[in-house]
């Protein structure tokens, strides 16, 4: 299946949360990736524009990625879930569930050999575990033989803009480096990515 095909089969078939927000957000950028960026949910500004990471924290975002010389367009950038939750809440267990079939899906496409996680609920997805971004951010993880590597959510840094050493930007900058540094010793892609998700077949 094609990110097209999969984005119409989300159209036609929404979860839940479809008829509280305006727009599918599907994810954007390079259907053959080696990295994906995984966000929470869409906001206000990308439920309107349908586009993931279009607001401020997007924007933050951008210059984050500009910092280490990556481009969005180079990269797959999505989010947990498709669908704006009301008034920006956090995501529920249930719709998180409702979501994975979908974000699965997208992965098994895009063959990702490094998924960065933003923020604290994709990253607690990938790792399974209840801890805490602050501890989390910068190292690396295994997902299903998928390098895994959290970064504080740019929203988090525009609540906390200081620059000084030691802060969540400096150490956001920190982990840029280390992210990029590993990008550049990945062999290349290989043709085939098996996700043990047989579970969820039959839903896409
Ligand atoms: N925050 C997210 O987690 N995702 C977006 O797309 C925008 C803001």
């Amino acid at each position: 299946m094609t990110l097209q095909e999969l984005e119409q089969e989300a159209i036609r078939r929404p979860d839940a949360l479809h008829e509280l927000s305006t727009n599918l957000v599907f994810g954007e950028g390079d259907p053959d990736a080696r990295l994906m960026l995984i966000g929470e949910a869409p906001g206000e500004d990308e439920d309107r524009a349908g586009r993931p990471f279009v607001g401020r924290a997007g924007q933050l975002l951008d210059r984050v990625l500009a910092s280490v010389d990556l481009d969005r367009d180079a990269l797959y950038i999505t989010n947990m879930l498709k669908f704006r939750p009301p008034g920006n809440r956090n995501p529920r267990p249930e719709e998180i569930q409702a979501s994975e079939p979908l974000l699965l899906a997208q992965i098994r496409v895009i063959r990702p050999q490094v998924i960065a996680t933003l923020g604290n609920v994709p990253t607690q997805y990938f790792l399974g575990s209840k801890e805490g971004i602050t501890r989390t951010h910068g190292h690396w993880f295994d997902w299903k033989g998928i390098r895994v590597f959290p970064l504080y959510h740019p929203a988090y840094l525009l609540r906390n803009p200081s620059r000084e050493r030691g802060g969540p930007k400096w150490q956001t900058w920190q982990d840029m480096q280390e992210l990029v540094r590993v990008l550049a010793t990945l062999p290349p892609k290989g043709a085939t990515l098996h996700i043990d998700t047989a579970h969820q077949e039959g839903l896409f």
